[in-house]
């Protein structure tokens, strides 16, 4: 069931078009990765799809209704990370929780037990009654997403939820992330552009430019049909390097090669031609150990859609 549908969806800010055009379907439960550089036009995208900015031209659906029309209806649907929440820093997390509780509806005698839960999954029992000013950027990255599911959205929008955290707080957040969908069953709608965390996280990704839908499928599809050479790791008996190199320059020219004690590196060798690399090798009395491609990541897909060479 698609729980997001979007048919030329275009929002203008003058002259300049934030989101030109955008066409696509997002699955019930799915994680769905937004990738895009700064300015190409997620946050725009989070505001049409949950009503708070009406679009120039084309349409939407979100959870069966329309993001406009059906506004204060979907929004009790549908739960919000923006990109720099706010939250009371005077109150404490227990308080602020609390309190938003109240603004989103959850029936009164829920709160407490809702509240109690939501601050032993995120963590944050144990300093719940301290005023929040105190707390940490990744404790604050936490009780913001704790409050953006105390109405029990079924869809989540989740806006840069690790930009400027520390690696050990990121992964916790990305944990928690992977839970929701998990064993929440929630469509999670993230926005990033982080690409290591996308490809942890996401089922799909959609890549934006300008506002325009550049690539849209798993990264796997998008790393096949998109980054055309891989990296291949060859491990032969190291007296057998000297020739191996020479074997490999001579098939394939230009790609670059490094090489550590046995284990060569080869940069940017075609798929087609691995059993073609391999034949020349044996022919040539190289004694192989491994041969191992790997594959793409959603990086190399990003640069080979910028027309960049990957790292
Ligand atoms: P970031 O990763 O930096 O958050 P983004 O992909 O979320 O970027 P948007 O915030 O959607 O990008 O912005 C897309 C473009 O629209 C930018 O050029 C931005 O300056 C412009 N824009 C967004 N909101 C407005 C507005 N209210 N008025 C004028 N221009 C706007």
């Amino acid at each position: 069931m698609a729980v997001i549908e979007s048919h030329g969806l275009t929002r203008r800010f003058g002259d300049l078009v934030a989101v030109d055009r955008l066409t696509l379907t997002v699955e019930a439960g799915e994680v769905f990765g937004f990738l895009g550089h700064n300015g190409a036009g997620k946050t725009t995208t989070v505001r049409l799809l949950n009503g708070v900015l009406a679009p120039s031209s084309g349409r939407a659906r979100v959870l069966g209704l329309d993001p406009l029309a059906d506004g204060p209806t979907l929004r009790r649907r549908t739960g919000v990370l923006t990109e720099t929440p706010s939250l009371d820093e005077r109150l404490t997390a227990r308080e602020n929780l609390t309190l938003y509780a109240d603004l989103y509806g959850v029936p009164r005698a829920q709160v407490a037990q809702r509240v109690e839960e939501l601050l032993a999954t995120f963590e944050l029992t144990e300093r719940a009654d301290e005023p929040v000013g105190g707390y940490s950027r990744g404790m604050k990255q936490r009780l913001a997403l704790a409050r953006a599911l105390l109405h029990q959205p079924d869809l989540l929008f989740l806006d840069e939820p690790t930009a400027g955290l520390d690696p050990v707080a990121a992964r916790r957040v990305r944990q928690l992330i992977a839970r929701l969908s998990r064993e929440g069953g929630r469509t999670v709608f993230l926005c990033t552009h982080n690409l290591a965390e996308a490809q942890e996280l996401c089922d799909r990704v959609a890549v934006l430019e300008h506002g325009r839908l550049l690539a849209l499928g798993t990264p796997a599809e998008l790393a096949r049909r998109l980054v055309h050479s891989l990296r291949l790791e060859i491990e032969v008996a190291p007296e057998g390097v000297p020739v191996a190199l020479e074997v490999l320059h001579a098939a394939l020219g230009r790609a670059d090669l490094a090489h550590d004690a046995g284990r060569i590196t080869v940069q940017g060798a075609e798929r087609e031609r691995v059993p073609e690399l391999v034949t020349a090798l044996a022919g040539a009395g190289v004694r192989i150990y491994r041969v191992v491609p790997q594959e793409p990541s959603l990086e190399d897909v990003y640069f080979a859609l910028h027309g960049e060479v990957g790292t």
